[in-house]
């Protein structure tokens, strides 16, 4: 049996009941090692199989091998293991496995819980990356996502192999959203080093954003009231 959980974005308490019992019943624990690392008063004692960054394909097939044995593995991703996680490519890969997804707090929610409240309306989730996903398509979905006035949540923002993408992605924002729509930077969000930046679309200083980062950029609704972000849903005060 495999699960594969999300551990949420950093914190103890920020995980689930669900994932850590869960954590608790499995024998082997997949995952890389970062998030290994966040969890590892949880696992003592447990078989413990890490590797780095883009190994996922090897970490499925080496969770999938070990569950044949008869043993329970859980496959750790970050936040939500269904938000740009492990989940979709355990299931891809896996045959008669019995698979449980277990969901988890994921970085916009995160952040925006931090930040004030920005999502109250619609929004979106962009991952900059791409690794898996040509540029054109992540630069067309943030034209549209803007056109349709969606709250826009940045995942991936920025790493050293591609530092322009952001600005470029900000570029296209101004063409549909005002110059003084708030936007929300946060870096490890409920983990240590914790950093919360509040700035504006022509305001941001895309020096503090790195790859430890979520940005979140307001529609036309959104506001900044004490030090919080918050997008107005529309009720009449
Ligand atoms: N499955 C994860 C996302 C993995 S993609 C989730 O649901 O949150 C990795 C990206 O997520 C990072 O580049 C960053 O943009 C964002 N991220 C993950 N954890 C974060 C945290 N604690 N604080 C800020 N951003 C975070």
């Amino acid at each position: 049996m495999i699960y594969v959980i999300g551990i949420g974005p950093g914190s103890y308490e920020t995980m689930t009941h669900e994932a850590i019992s869960a954590i608790e019943n499995s024998d082997v624990i997949v995952g890389y090692k970062t998030y290994i690392n966040l969890i590892e008063d949880l696992i003592n004692g447990k078989e413990i199989v890490s590797n780095g960054m883009k190994q996922e394909i090897d970490r499925v097939k080496k969770a999938i091998e070990i569950s044949k044995t008869g043993k329970i593995v859980s496959v750790i991703s970050s936040g939500d293991a269904g938000v740009y996680g492990m989940a979709g490519l355990v299931l891809e890969m896996s045959e008669d496995e019995d698979v449980r997804v277990i969901s988890g707090v994921t970085a916009s929610t995160a952040a925006a819980s931090v930040l004030g409240a920005p999502l109250m309306h619609d929004f979106c989730h962009i991952s900059l990356s791409d690794l898996l996903t040509p540029l054109e398509l992540i630069y067309k979905r943030v034209e549209l996502a803007s056109e349709g006035d969606f709250v826009i949540c940045l995942y991936n923002p920025k790493s050293n192999g591609r530092p322009h993408y952001l600005e470029k992605a900000f570029d296209i924002m101004k063409k549909y959203k005002n110059s003084s729509t708030p936007v929300g930077i946060v870096k490890n969000a409920t983990r240590e080093n914790q950093e919360v930046h509040i700035c504006t679309l022509d305001t941001i200083n895309y020096e503090l954003v790195d790859m430890l980062s979520i940005v979140i950029v307001g529609n036309s609704s959104t506001y900044i009231k004490d030090g919080k972000i918050i997008t107005r849903r529309g009720y009449q005060l």
